[in-house]
C-alpha cells in the first residue's frame, strides 16, 4: 500500500470523507458505489463501474476482471463482430 499521508476521522456512524483529491483521481462522484475489501490489515475501496467500459451502456452488465461489460459487447467480443469496430485481423497482416 502506498501511503498518501492523508488521514480522516471516523464519525459516530462509522463514516469517513474521502479526500477530494482522491475522489478526483479515481473519478468518484456522489452516488457512485464502492466495493469494500480486506487485504490483511488494510481496507480496500474499489469503484464499481456502473457502465460498460466499451459502449457506456447501463443495462445487463457483467463483471469481467473488475470492469463492467454489457451483454451486447460481451457477445461481440465472443463472436468477433466486425460491424462495431472490432476487426479480426490476423497478426501476420498487421503493419506496425
Ligand atoms: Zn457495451
Amino acid at each position: 500500500m502506498v501511503s498518501t499521508g492523508m488521514a480522516r476521522k471516523v464519525d459516530d456512524l462509522g463514516r469517513i470523507v474521502l479526500p477530494v483529491e482522491m475522489r478526483r483521481m479515481f473519478g468518484i462522484h456522489p452516488g457512485d458505489e464502492l466495493e469494500i475489501g480486506v487485504d490483511g490489515a488494510s481496507i480496500l475501496l474499489r469503484k464499481i463501474e456502473a457502465r460498460c467500459v466499451f459502449c457506456g451502456a447501463e443495462a445487463e452488465l457483467r463483471p469481467y476482471r473488475h470492469k463492467q461489460v454489457c451483454a451486447t459487447c460481451s457477445q461481440e467480443l465472443l463472436t468477433g463482430d466486425a460491424q462495431n469496430g472490432f476487426v479480426d485481423t490476423p497478426l501476420g497482416d498487421l503493419k506496425l
